[in-house]
Protein backbone atom coordinates (compact mmCIF):
# COMPACT_ATOMS: atom_id res chain seq x y z
CA UNK A 1 0.00 0.00 0.00
CA UNK A 2 1.03 3.70 -1.03
CA UNK A 3 0.23 6.02 1.27
CA UNK A 4 0.46 9.75 -0.17
CA UNK A 5 -0.35 13.31 1.23
CA UNK A 6 -2.55 15.45 -1.26
CA UNK A 7 -3.49 18.54 0.19
CA UNK A 8 -5.68 19.35 -2.73
CA UNK A 9 -8.03 16.77 -1.11
CA UNK A 10 -10.73 17.35 1.41
CA UNK A 11 -11.25 13.85 2.70
CA UNK A 12 -9.23 10.64 3.25
CA UNK A 13 -9.69 8.59 0.67
CA UNK A 14 -8.77 4.98 -1.48
CA UNK A 15 -8.19 4.03 -4.84
CA UNK A 16 -6.50 1.24 -6.84
CA UNK A 17 -3.50 2.12 -8.95
CA UNK A 18 -4.33 -0.30 -11.74
CA UNK A 19 -0.72 0.31 -13.63
CA UNK A 20 1.01 -0.18 -10.85
CA UNK A 21 -1.09 -2.92 -8.92
CA UNK A 22 -1.20 -0.97 -5.75
CA UNK A 23 -3.52 0.69 -2.84
CA UNK A 24 -3.44 4.27 -2.75
CA UNK A 25 -4.64 5.79 0.61
CA UNK A 26 -4.78 9.32 0.48
CA UNK A 27 -4.85 11.87 3.55
CA UNK A 28 -5.21 15.75 3.02
CA UNK A 29 -2.43 15.91 5.54
CA UNK A 30 0.52 14.68 7.10
CA UNK A 31 -0.53 14.40 10.25
CA UNK A 32 -4.05 12.67 8.87
CA UNK A 33 -1.90 9.59 6.61
CA UNK A 34 -2.11 7.36 9.62
CA UNK A 35 -6.10 7.94 9.61
CA UNK A 36 -5.50 6.91 5.98
CA UNK A 37 -3.79 3.71 6.87
CA UNK A 38 -6.63 2.66 9.29
CA UNK A 39 -9.04 3.60 6.74
CA UNK A 40 -7.48 0.97 4.28
CA UNK A 41 -7.17 -1.85 6.81
CA UNK A 42 -10.85 -1.30 7.40
CA UNK A 43 -11.95 -1.60 3.85
CA UNK A 44 -9.47 -5.12 3.52
CA UNK A 45 -12.21 -6.90 1.95
CA UNK A 46 -12.96 -4.40 -0.98
CA UNK A 47 -9.49 -3.59 -1.38
CA UNK A 48 -8.73 -7.45 -1.89
CA UNK A 49 -11.55 -7.78 -4.55
CA UNK A 50 -10.55 -5.55 -6.36
CA UNK A 51 -7.23 -6.09 -6.68
CA UNK A 52 -8.53 -9.50 -8.19
CA UNK A 53 -10.12 -8.29 -10.76
CA UNK A 54 -7.26 -6.88 -11.96
CA UNK A 55 -5.62 -8.65 -15.02
CA UNK A 56 -2.97 -11.58 -13.78
CA UNK A 57 0.64 -10.00 -15.01
CA UNK A 58 1.62 -11.87 -17.48
CA UNK A 59 5.42 -13.65 -18.76
CA UNK A 60 6.52 -13.42 -22.09
CA UNK A 61 7.98 -16.99 -23.27
CA UNK A 62 8.65 -18.39 -26.52
CA UNK A 63 5.29 -20.25 -28.17
CA UNK A 64 3.54 -17.39 -27.09
CA UNK A 65 1.31 -15.67 -29.83
CA UNK A 66 0.65 -11.78 -28.60
CA UNK A 67 -0.43 -8.75 -30.83
CA UNK A 68 1.40 -6.05 -31.68
CA UNK A 69 -0.57 -2.99 -33.30
CA UNK A 70 -3.60 -5.63 -34.17
CA UNK A 71 -1.32 -8.19 -35.81
CA UNK A 72 -0.76 -11.53 -34.33
CA UNK A 73 3.15 -12.05 -33.92
CA UNK A 74 4.61 -15.24 -32.71
CA UNK A 75 7.44 -14.99 -30.13
CA UNK A 76 10.11 -17.68 -30.57
CA UNK A 77 13.06 -19.05 -29.48
CA UNK A 78 16.47 -18.73 -31.97
CA UNK A 79 19.78 -18.08 -31.70
CA UNK A 80 21.58 -14.65 -32.87
CA UNK A 81 20.33 -11.16 -32.68
CA UNK A 82 16.67 -10.29 -31.48
CA UNK A 83 14.58 -9.72 -34.74
CA UNK A 84 11.49 -9.70 -36.51
CA UNK A 85 10.72 -12.03 -39.22
CA UNK A 86 7.86 -11.23 -41.66
CA UNK A 87 4.44 -13.01 -42.07
CA UNK A 88 4.31 -16.15 -44.26
CA UNK A 89 1.77 -17.40 -46.03
CA UNK A 90 1.82 -20.26 -43.28
CA UNK A 91 3.02 -18.70 -40.10
CA UNK A 92 1.89 -15.25 -38.31
CA UNK A 93 5.00 -12.47 -37.88
CA UNK A 94 7.49 -13.51 -35.66
CA UNK A 95 9.66 -12.18 -32.87
CA UNK A 96 13.11 -14.20 -32.29
CA UNK A 97 15.38 -13.54 -30.02
CA UNK A 98 17.90 -15.85 -27.75
CA UNK A 99 17.18 -18.35 -24.75
CA UNK A 100 13.75 -17.64 -22.38
CA UNK A 101 12.86 -16.20 -19.13
CA UNK A 102 13.85 -12.09 -18.56
CA UNK A 103 16.77 -12.20 -21.09
CA UNK A 104 13.95 -13.38 -23.79
CA UNK A 105 11.30 -11.21 -22.39
CA UNK A 106 13.53 -7.86 -22.29
CA UNK A 107 14.85 -8.71 -26.12
CA UNK A 108 11.29 -8.90 -26.99
CA UNK A 109 10.31 -5.87 -25.37
CA UNK A 110 12.87 -3.72 -26.61
CA UNK A 111 11.70 -4.57 -29.99
CA UNK A 112 7.90 -3.72 -29.72
CA UNK A 113 9.49 -0.58 -28.47
CA UNK A 114 11.18 0.23 -31.29
CA UNK A 115 8.66 -1.17 -33.44
CA UNK A 116 6.21 1.62 -31.51
CA UNK A 117 9.11 4.45 -31.35
CA UNK A 118 8.35 3.94 -35.59
CA UNK A 119 4.56 3.85 -35.67
CA UNK A 120 4.15 7.26 -33.85
CA UNK A 121 6.87 8.68 -35.88
CA UNK A 122 5.09 8.23 -38.56
CA UNK A 123 1.83 8.76 -37.32
CA UNK A 124 2.95 12.16 -35.41
CA UNK A 125 4.50 13.43 -38.86
CA UNK A 126 1.55 12.41 -40.66
CA UNK A 127 -1.08 14.03 -38.15
CA UNK A 128 0.72 17.14 -37.53
CA UNK A 129 0.92 17.55 -41.23
CA UNK A 130 -2.99 17.53 -41.88
CA UNK A 131 -3.00 20.35 -38.82
CA UNK A 132 -0.18 22.41 -40.28
CA UNK A 133 2.08 22.21 -37.39
CA UNK A 134 5.66 21.30 -37.74
CA UNK A 135 6.78 17.73 -37.37
CA UNK A 136 7.14 17.46 -33.65
CA UNK A 137 10.35 15.26 -32.21
CA UNK A 138 8.82 11.88 -30.38
CA UNK A 139 9.76 9.51 -27.79
CA UNK A 140 8.45 6.49 -26.62
CA UNK A 141 8.57 5.65 -22.58
CA UNK A 142 6.96 3.87 -19.78
CA UNK A 143 5.02 6.00 -17.78
CA UNK A 144 1.95 4.66 -16.24
CA UNK A 145 -0.19 7.91 -16.05
CA UNK A 146 -1.02 8.45 -19.14
CA UNK A 147 -0.58 7.40 -22.99
CA UNK A 148 0.84 9.89 -24.09
CA UNK A 149 2.09 13.77 -23.26
CA UNK A 150 2.72 17.11 -25.68
CA UNK A 151 4.71 19.65 -25.40
CA UNK A 152 3.87 22.51 -27.77
CA UNK A 153 6.61 24.12 -30.12
CA UNK A 154 7.71 27.46 -28.79
CA UNK A 155 9.12 30.23 -31.05
CA UNK A 156 12.12 28.80 -33.33
CA UNK A 157 11.47 25.26 -31.92
CA UNK A 158 9.45 22.11 -32.53
CA UNK A 159 7.05 20.07 -29.84
CA UNK A 160 7.72 17.02 -28.71
CA UNK A 161 4.84 14.00 -27.80
CA UNK A 162 5.84 11.24 -25.38
CA UNK A 163 3.76 8.13 -25.61
CA UNK A 164 3.81 5.15 -23.78
CA UNK A 165 5.25 1.62 -25.79
CA UNK A 166 2.34 -0.21 -24.40
CA UNK A 167 0.20 0.86 -26.79
CA UNK A 168 1.63 -0.79 -29.72
CA UNK A 169 -0.41 -4.15 -27.46
CA UNK A 170 -3.48 -1.97 -28.39
CA UNK A 171 -5.11 -2.57 -31.88
CA UNK A 172 -3.94 -0.05 -34.45
CA UNK A 173 -6.76 2.60 -34.56
CA UNK A 174 -6.50 2.75 -30.69
CA UNK A 175 -2.93 3.55 -30.73
CA UNK A 176 -3.15 5.66 -34.08
CA UNK A 177 -5.84 7.58 -31.87
CA UNK A 178 -3.88 8.63 -29.48
CA UNK A 179 -1.06 10.29 -31.95
CA UNK A 180 -4.08 12.36 -33.37
CA UNK A 181 -4.96 12.88 -29.75
CA UNK A 182 -1.34 14.11 -28.95
CA UNK A 183 -0.96 16.01 -32.17
CA UNK A 184 -3.96 18.36 -31.63
CA UNK A 185 -2.58 19.38 -28.46
CA UNK A 186 0.31 20.75 -30.50
CA UNK A 187 -2.44 23.47 -31.68
CA UNK A 188 -4.69 23.18 -28.64
CA UNK A 189 -3.11 22.70 -24.91
CA UNK A 190 -6.59 22.12 -23.47
CA UNK A 191 -9.29 19.51 -23.92
CA UNK A 192 -11.60 22.22 -25.21
CA UNK A 193 -14.20 22.23 -27.83
CA UNK A 194 -11.45 23.33 -30.54
CA UNK A 195 -9.30 20.78 -29.69
CA UNK A 196 -11.69 17.82 -29.86
CA UNK A 197 -12.81 19.57 -33.37
CA UNK A 198 -9.36 18.75 -34.32
CA UNK A 199 -9.26 15.23 -33.37
CA UNK A 200 -12.39 14.51 -35.06
CA UNK A 201 -11.57 16.00 -38.13
CA UNK A 202 -8.16 13.53 -38.04
CA UNK A 203 -10.18 10.24 -36.73
CA UNK A 204 -13.64 10.40 -36.39
CA UNK A 205 -15.22 9.47 -32.88
CA UNK A 206 -13.03 9.08 -30.54
CA UNK A 207 -15.24 7.60 -27.73
CA UNK A 208 -14.72 4.04 -28.92
CA UNK A 209 -10.89 4.61 -28.41
CA UNK A 210 -10.94 6.10 -25.05
CA UNK A 211 -13.14 3.43 -24.03
CA UNK A 212 -10.98 0.50 -24.86
CA UNK A 213 -8.32 1.98 -23.14
CA UNK A 214 -10.25 2.43 -20.25
CA UNK A 215 -11.46 -1.08 -20.20
CA UNK A 216 -7.81 -2.39 -21.08
CA UNK A 217 -5.69 -0.53 -19.85
CA UNK A 218 -4.27 -2.12 -16.91
CA UNK A 219 -4.10 -5.80 -19.20
CA UNK A 220 -1.46 -3.39 -21.05
CA UNK A 221 0.71 -2.36 -17.49
CA UNK A 222 0.03 -6.32 -17.12
CA UNK A 223 2.04 -7.14 -20.23
CA UNK A 224 5.40 -8.71 -19.58
CA UNK A 225 5.24 -7.23 -15.42
CA UNK A 226 5.80 -11.11 -14.29
CA UNK A 227 9.52 -10.33 -15.26
CA UNK A 228 9.58 -6.73 -14.03
CA UNK A 229 9.10 -4.88 -17.49
ZN1 LIG B 1 -5.06 15.26 -24.02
Amino acid sequence: MRLRVNGRARRISLRIDRARREVVASAPSLHRLSEAADFAKSRAAWIAARMAELPQPSTLAPGQVIEVFGQPVRLASAEGRARWIAASADQPTEIRAMGEGEGFARAVKLLIRKQALNMFEARSAHYAGRLGAATPKVAVTDTTSRWGSCTPARPGGAGSIRYSWRLALAPFAVADYVAAHECAHLLEANHGPKFWAHVRALVGDERPHRAWLRAHGAALHAFGAQQGL
